[in-house]
């Protein structure tokens, strides 16, 4: 009974992803009467924006709106979360869909108080992906502060060691379970929303900017932790190579997007990521020079625009309308020197900076690991929406680079759709 004019079997919502778009997709669903399954493969809901510092063009702390959001899930029961989850497979029709999810171990149970005696006792550490690398956490761990669910997570890496022994012995609440194990399930939906997100574009990739090669040279998504208070550096912008407090600070836009060797498209978001960067430094360090190197600035709509013009007007930050097409490092100092051609003068640029800084774009998570539904996509991965068939849909940046304002509306959208198929309107 698969065909169109067949009932839904199910009536249940399942959405993938637990960034902010598959957040507000479930909440959305479930607070008009719809039993939702949110899986995440992270130990912790939040996605891409849990890692940032501030928002633009408020400036606000995400965690403020994420805190709202994990309250509403708390509070409703027709919410069923699944962290470190992954989709296996999706089969069957629009109404009637059997997904196959598989439930990965935290070694951790609802007993968790977030008391750390686990961490304390701990002696490994492990590279702190939330952080990019550039710290370590221990084995035992709580992936950050305001995390949700607020329980703490055993690496894989220290199951089988005596680390893992010492963790479980410091637990006074029983909350340790060294045999958890891997397990499968199985969910019938009638809907599939796919909010899988996205992912910084690797910039190892991009073969004239550097990245890995000179210490100095950094991404805007390290930047953000950097400037956090719960980064590595406890919020403080230090260069990498020597902990030093930046007098100067190259942007380099566009890095790896409108490319036709990389990403071909506009990732939407970096213009904006990258003005906001600058009041992140200005406010640290006074005197601190902030150079910008753009093809051209993208600020849609009136209050990015403000923005925008706000920045411009800070006269420690300078914008300079030509990309950048090489960089070199200073083998003593460390300093790095950005050359661009200035698109208006005509005239060669080169730049020395302390810290260089490359904007780089949103890929969509479906781009290196492909999703396991029959899916339609672009040459570049994201989702195309078959509202024809129906059935499955994507929300926010797995169907286009995106902020955090249209990854909501859009991911209210599908959660319309996703009810549409539900009711078989
Ligand atoms: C440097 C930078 C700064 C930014 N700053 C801002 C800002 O200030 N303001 C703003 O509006 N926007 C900002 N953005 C954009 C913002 O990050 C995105 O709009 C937002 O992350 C989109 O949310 P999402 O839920 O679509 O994706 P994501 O945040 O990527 O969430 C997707 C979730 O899906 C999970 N997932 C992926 N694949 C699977 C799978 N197979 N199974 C289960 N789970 C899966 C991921 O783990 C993740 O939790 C910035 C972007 C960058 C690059
Ligand atoms: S697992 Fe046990 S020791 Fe570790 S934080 Fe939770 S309650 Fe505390
Ligand atoms: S938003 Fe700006 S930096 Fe990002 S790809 Fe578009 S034009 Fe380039």
């Amino acid at each position: 009974m698969t065909n169109d004019k067949a009932a839904p079997a199910s009536g249940s919502i399942l959405v993938v992803g637990g960034g902010i778009a598959g957040l507000t997709t479930a909440i959305e669903a479930a607070e008009v009467g719809y039993e939702v399954f949110l899986v995440e493969k992270n130990p912790y809901l939040g996605g891409r924006v849990a890692q940032l510092k501030q928002y633009f063009p408020k400036l606000c702390p995400p965690t403020c709106g994420l805190e709202i959001n994990f309250r509403r899930i708390k509070d409703n029961p027709r919410i069923k979360v699944f962290t470190l989850a992954e989709v296996e497979a999706v089969t069957g029709n629009p109404g009637n869909y059997q997904a196959r999810v598989t439930l990965n171990p935290r070694f951790v149970n609802e007993n968790c108080t977030c008391c750390g005696a686990c961490s304390e006792a701990c002696q490994a550490e492990v590279p702190d992906d939330y952080n990019f690398g550039m710290s370590k956490t221990k084995g035992a761990y709580l992936p950050f502060e305001m995390a949700f669910p607020a329980k703490f997570v055993l690496s894989p890496q220290i199951i089988g060691t005596e680390d893992a022994i010492k963790a479980k012995e410091a637990c006074k609440y029983d909350a340790i379970d060294l045999e958890m194990q891997a397990k499968s399930i199985t969910l019938p939906v009638g809907a599939v929303v796919w909010a899988t997100g996205w992912e910084p574009y690797d910039a190892h990739r991009i073969d004239n900017l550097g990245f890995g090669q000179y210490d100095n040279i950094i991404t805007n998504m390290m930047l953000e932790r950097l400037a956090s208070k719960s980064g590595p550096t406890q919020g403080k912008i230090l260069r990498p190579s020597d902990g030093k407090a930046p007098a100067s600070v190259a942007f380099a836009q566009c890095a790896g997007s409108r490319d036709e060797n990389y990403l071909p498209y506009c990732s939407y978001i970096c213009c904006m990521a990258s003005l906001k960067h600058a009041t992140y430094i200005r406010e640290q360090y006074p005197d601190t020079k902030v150079y910008i190197f753009y093809i051209d600035i993208r600020s849609p709509g009136d209050r990015y625009e403000k923005f925008y013009n706000t920045i411009k007007q800070d006269p420690n930050v300078f914008l300079i309308k030509g990309k950048v097409a090489e960089v070199s490092e200073d083998p003593v100092t460390k300093n790095i020197t950005v050359v661009a051609e200035n698109a208006v003068t005509g005239e060669k640029i080169r730049q020395t900076v302390d810290l260089a800084v490359l904007a780089t774009g949103m890929q969509p998570t479906n781009a290196n690991a492909k999703l396991p539904a029959d899916l339609k996509t672009t040459a570049d991965g994201f989702f195309i929406n078959d509202f024809e068939k129906g059935g499955m849909f994507a929300a926010g940046c797995a169907a286009k680079p995106a902020d955090v304002i249209s990854s909501n509306q859009n991911a209210t959208g599908m959660a319309l759709k996703a009810i549409q198929t539900l009711v078989k309107r």
